[in-house]
């Protein structure tokens, strides 16, 4: 009779031979200790010892999905990028959520700025956006990127995050005015992944046919709608579902629930850049929209779901350095340092094959170099000759740079970035801070003054420095959350 034992496959180890017995190791005699001979037993353990890769210093907890661009309007007169050549154009997607100070086994339902970082599978290579859920950031030059991340990461002696750390950082950043207000605003703890907007939040550059050039900001509009969680309710799903926005992704799109975002553009000509009243290249600033209104290009749904967490999003890459033709970088400080170490962080991560992963390879065109070999590397040059130039009919560079070259002036040097007329580190807190609802207000003011409260007992300078920063952007703002956090201190 033909057991159901029978129908399965056998069970064999890496190399492929027969397996006897996955249920007892071999001993030297009954009860006796183990025997080195035992192979499968070696090679299991070995292997679970080495399941886990480096995670992301930042960003490290993430949830993705595959999804399809589609173009609703005619670019061209911007860009020459071929995915976004014709109304109706339609492009592969990866798109990766993520936070950014929790680590890899995090809960979702945190206040934290969420990564929103989308690849395109363009004919032209793959193009990617790596974006957040906001506008803006807390830093403006990537030299302090690495000072900042250790404030919101765990302390050298204490192991946890403190306030001392985070407060005394952003008191001395006064750059970060604006986007610790949008943190602590409603907007800081969204309800799932797809009730949030993403943006490019860098300036980029598009480049037309003609070769003339234009900065462009992108809006991933929610067509789901905002949705948020207090703090109170983002509290308790931490604890009763660490993995809320994860499972609520994968689940409507199992659904068929496909969420879509609208996106859109802000365009500004080359020539406004120099006069603009904010430097449009400034990554704490947004560009308000009376000033360049958005124009909707396209949009962006989520309709599959990775078949492999590990494969598809641990070790998905993406690096804001991977442009097309008719797009490039800005000389935003932020975006430079990000160009540079976006890659190098995947080569450590993953490995110098990284970009030969089904996730992360090109799916609408091949990718040609003569780099070779390396960790993991699968022979997938065959034969072909490995330089440039051949005779052999390798491939050949176009002599067309892929983005317009942009006139610089000066000396080499440690350079402030340029101030225009209005910038300041203040002025569009206040704004957005002024167009919170009542409610709102009151809620961004106990949440920060919660948090501001914490500061130790005897370092009352850093609470004066952090407060006065939001005073300086509203006076409103900066008195009730001063009036808050002596509340609070004083009960402590
Ligand atoms: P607008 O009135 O034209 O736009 C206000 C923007 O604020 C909208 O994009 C809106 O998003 C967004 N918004 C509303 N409530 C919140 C909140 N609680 N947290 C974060 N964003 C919110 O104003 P401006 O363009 O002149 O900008 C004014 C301020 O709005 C800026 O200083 C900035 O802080 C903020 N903002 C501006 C953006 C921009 O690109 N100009 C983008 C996002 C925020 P929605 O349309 O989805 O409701």
């Amino acid at each position: 009779m033909t057991t159901q034992d029978d129908l399965r496959p056998i069970l064999t180890t890496e190399s492929g031979a027969p397996v006897a017995d996955n249920q007892n190791t071999e001993t030297a005699g009954v009860g006796g200790p183990a025997l080195i001979q035992d192979q499968l037993l070696f090679e299991k353990l070995a292997h679970f010892n080495r399941e886990r890769i480096p995670e992301r210093v930042v960003h490290a907890r993430g949830a993705g999905a595959y999804g399809t661009f589609t173009v609703t309007a005619d670019v061209t007169a911007y860009t020459r990028a071929a995915f976004l050549s014709e109304v109706g154009k339609q492009t592969e997607t990866f798109l990766r959520f993520s936070t950014v100070a929790g680590n890899l086994g995090a809960a979702d339902a945190v206040r934290d700025p969420r990564g929103f970082a989308l690849k395109f599978y363009t004919e032209e290579g793959n193009y990617d956006l790596v974006g957040n859920n906001t506008p803006v950031f807390f830093i403006k030059d990537a030299i302090k990127f690495p000072d900042f991340i250790h404030t919101q990461k765990r302390d050298p002696y204490t192991g946890s995050q403190e306030a001392d750390n985070v407060w005394d950082f952003w008191g001395l950043s006064p750059e970060s005015t604006h986007q610790v207000t949008w943190l602590f605003g409603d907007r800081g703890i969204p309800a799932t992944y797809r009730h949030m907007n993403g943006y490019g939040s860098h300036t980029y550059q598009w480049q037309n046919e003609a070769g003339e050039y234009f900065w462009v900001k992108y809006h991933f509009k929610t067509d789901q709608g905002i949705r948020n969680l207090t703090q109170s309710e983002a509290n308790r799903l931490a604890g009763e579902d660490p993995d809320s926005h994860q499972r609520d992704l994968r689940e409507a799109i199992e659904r068929g629930e496909f969420p879509r975002w609208t996106v859109q553009v802000q365009i500004m000509p080359a020539a406004d850049a120099a006069e603009y009243r904010f430097n449009p290249f400034d990554l704490t600033k947004v560009w308000p929209h009376a000033d360049y209104p958005p124009i909707e290009i396209g949009t962006l749904e989520l309709n599959r779901n990775p078949d492999n967490i590990f494969a598809e999003v641990e070790q998905s890459v993406f690096s804001p350095a991977h442009f097309v033709p008719g797009i490039g970088p800005s000389p935003d400080k932020m975006l430079q340092g990000r160009l540079f170490a976006y890659a190098d962080a995947h080569r450590y991560r993953v490995g110098i094959n990284a970009d030969h992963l089904p996730v992360n390879r090109p799916h609408a065109t091949e990718a040609r170099t003569n780099s070779r070999d390396g960790h993991l590397y699968d022979g997938r040059h065959g034969r072909q000759k490995n330089y440039e130039p051949n005779t052999f009919g390798g491939p050949a560079q176009t002599g067309r740079p892929l983005w317009s070259a942009v006139p610089v002036a000066g000396a080499t040097g440690n350079h402030v970035a340029p101030s225009h007329a209005e910038d300041d580190d203040f002025g569009q807190a206040g704004a957005l801070y002024r167009l919170m609802s009542a409610d709102e207000q009151q809620r961004l003011i106990a949440g920060l003054a919660g948090f501001i409260a914490k500061v130790s007992a005897d370092r009352d300078d850093i609470v004066e420095r952090a407060v006065e920063n939001f005073r300086t952007a509203d006076a409103d703002y900066g008195r009730r959350l001063d009036e808050a956090v002596r509340e609070l201190r004083k009960q402590r």
